[in-house]
């Protein structure tokens, strides 16, 4: 599959995505005609809610959960809203404080391709999005695999050897 860059094809993407994740009975919400987002509370709950109690072993139950709140900030935010209003990009952007319409469809392109990109980048798989998020241990040498910057073992010992001033002791993510 060629990776979606436009907006249609993201978009087409990322409605099968929620519609594929999001539990139907938490998908039939009611929503408020006018004004302000009302989200369905239960909605709202498994859509913010922090994804780690899903994950086991490093394999996600809902790879789209996770990514959306890996990606953070206000485009996740905007992600959630344009998946709560079906996608509707004009009325999610009305929602989130964008009027103009070439705003809205650049911004909400540019957060899609962010999203995708996470979610499908170094998958190794193609089609599918990543579910194993662990990465090797930050401690050289170490075989560990852990959805941390280090393994409990290595991350717990990392004061004692920044203390001996080991050199990749102070190393960033
Ligand atoms: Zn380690």
């Amino acid at each position: 599959m060629t990776h979606p860059s436009s907006l249609s094809a993201l978009l087409a993407w990322y409605r099968a995505e929620v519609g594929a994740t999001i539990p139907q009975r938490i998908h039939s919400r009611e929503t408020a005609e006018d004004g302000d987002p009302e989200w369905h509370n239960a909605f709202r709950r498994w859509l913010t809610a922090h994804p780690s109690a899903e994950d086991r072993d490093g394999q996600l139950v809902s790879p789209l959960r996770f990514w959306l709140w890996r990606l953070g900030g206000s485009r996740a935010a905007y992600l959630r809203l344009l998946a709560y209003v079906d996608c509707d990009v004009t009325r999610a952007a009305n929602l989130h404080g964008i009027a103009s319409a070439d705003v809205a469809h650049d911004y909400t392109r540019e957060c899609l391709r962010r999203l995708y990109r996470l979610m499908y980048a170094e998958s190794g798989v193609p089609n599918e999005p990543r579910r194993d998020v662990r990465r090797d241990c930050a401690e050289p040498g170490c075989p560990v695999r852990t959805t941390r910057l280090r393994c409990p073992q290595h991350e717990q010992g990392l004061t004692e050897s920044a203390r001996r001033g080991t050199p990749h002791a102070v190393e960033d993510s």
